[in-house]
């Protein structure tokens, strides 16, 4: 299902592909998510990978996630850019969001998640 003009819901399913796929934008992902996804895609003019977005709770616990992970609430995408080093992603993420979400610096990609409370790490 299309969710924006760059994004299709089937880019942000689990990706143990065991689980049940819950479906529709009132599921998962959250329309937060996608829209700030949608206009960093605009905005950077390169191509947006999600690595992982929605986890199952079983898929969560194998890749070692966080319990209370923002993965399990589909509010949460690991995402690399095309062209751009996670850094530079971060930074832009992070000026374009002062007081909000949670972002994280990894080595080969950023967390991004539409939590209310601001959180960065990395
Ligand atoms: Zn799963
Ligand atoms: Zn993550």
């Amino acid at each position: 299902m299309r969710l924006s003009a760059n994004f299709d819901s089937s880019e942000f399913r689990c990706s143990c592909f065991n689980c049940t796929y819950l479906e529709g934008p009132d599921k998962f992902p959250h329309p937060e998510l996608v829209h700030v996804l949608q206009w960093l895609r605009v905005r950077v003019g390169a191509s947006i990978h999600i690595n992982s977005s929605w986890r199952c709770k079983e898929h969560n616990s194998d890749v070692g996630g966080a319990k209370n992970s923002q993965h399990l609430l589909g509010t949460a995408a690991d995402i690399s850019v095309t062209g751009l080093s996670p850094k530079e992603v971060y930074n832009i993420l992070s000026e374009t969001h002062p007081d909000c979400c949670g972002i994280g610096l990894y080595d080969t990609f950023v967390h991004f998640d539409v939590r209310e409370i601001k959180a960065r790490w990395g």
